[in-house]
């Protein structure tokens, strides 16, 4: 399921590129894939490790920014 929602959502980043769908329509396939990157957060069972890399990301690209 993740994998398919993920490759909804590029699809559908693709076809708003190309002028063949909305908006909306991407928005609704990253809430999909929201959804699924929760589901799988839960999968993996450790939500504190990935809470850790993820604000260390999120640090390193403000630094990148400033
Ligand atoms: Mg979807």
């Amino acid at each position: 399921m993740f994998i398919e929602e993920s490759a909804e959502a590029v699809e559908a980043i693709l076809h708003h590129n190309r002028g063949k769908t909305d908006v909306n329509h991407v928005i609704e396939e990253l809430a999909d894939l929201q959804i699924m990157i929760h589901q799988m957060r839960d999968f993996y069972d450790d939500d504190q490790r990935f809470i850790e890399i993820y604000t260390q990301k999120l640090q390193r690209l403000e630094g990148m920014l400033e």
